[in-house]
């Protein structure tokens, strides 16, 4: 059974925009899937409407037994970290939000940190940290919970093309060592055919599935 599925799913705005209309789409465990498709198409309200963030105006969101929205992690193009705390503060939270010990989080933060590369500035703040070191903040704090799917919505598209080169490989690795389930949205085809098994392909006026394929990553 799918990690979690859509059926019939339509997003009307109240602005009357029609963003999304009759989206079937299921999501397996550990599959890495790109939304690719041009601005406008509703890939964020899709992937809002997978993370409980937005309500759909119609259809049905089903999750497989003992999943739910709580258990999604979600990275978005604004790294949106907290100014005022230092980096291992801001991957720490969601776990002390969650119950953990503060020593227990701080241990957990640490290693997710060396993870993303950035073992060594667990003390720094935020905006000392380039932005595609934010990025791998942004990163970690989404993984250390260990949710069952990462969404992630346009993540990279405001960095360089190196910085985003080297993000993609270690998102690529990350993936390949824990197999989390991934939507990644995207507009970039390079990227989608670098990162992703399946391709869902999406048309605008209205925001359907145009098209969704199964890819073979020269990378891997
Ligand atoms: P994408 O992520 O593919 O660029 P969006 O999901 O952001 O697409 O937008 C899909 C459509 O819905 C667009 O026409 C956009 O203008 C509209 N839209 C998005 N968010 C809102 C909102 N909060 N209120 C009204 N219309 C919106
Ligand atoms: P990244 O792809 O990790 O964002 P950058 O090109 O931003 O890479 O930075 C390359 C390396 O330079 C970083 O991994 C880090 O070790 C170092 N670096 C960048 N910015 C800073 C900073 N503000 N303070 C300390 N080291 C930095």
């Amino acid at each position: 059974a799918p990690l979690v599925s859509l059926r019939g799913v339509a997003k009307r705005y109240a602005t009357g925009t029609l963003a999304l209309d009759g989206i079937d789409l299921a999501v397996r465990q550990g599959d890495f899937l790109a939304l690719l498709g041009p601005s406008g198409c509703g890939k964020s309200t899709l992937l809002r409407i997978m993370a409980g963030l937005a309500a759909p105006s119609a259809g049905a969101i089903d999750w497989a037994a003992g999943e739910g929205r709580g258990d999604v992690g979600f990275v978005f193009q604004e790294p949106t970290l907290m100014p005022w705390a230092t980096v291992l503060r801001n991957v720490t939270l969601p776990l002390e939000l969650a119950g953990m010990k503060r020593a227990e989080a701080e241990d957990r933060a640490a290693e997710w940190l060396a993870r993303v590369e950035l073992g060594g500035f667990e003390h720094a703040y935020p905006r000392a940290l380039s932005g595609g070191m934010k990025m791998r903040v942004s990163i970690a704090r989404a993984l250390v919970t260990r949710p069952r799917l990462l969404l992630l919505d346009e993540p990279f598209a405001a960095l360089d093309e190196i910085t985003r080169f080297r993000l993609n490989n270690d998102l690529l690795k990350l993936w390949q060592d824990e197999r989390f389930t991934v939507v990644f949205v995207t507009h970039s085809v390079f990227e989608s055919v670098f990162l992703a098994e399946r391709i869902v392909v999406m048309a605008p006026r209205p925001g359907r599935i145009a098209q969704s394929l199964e890819v073979t990553a020269p990378a891997r």
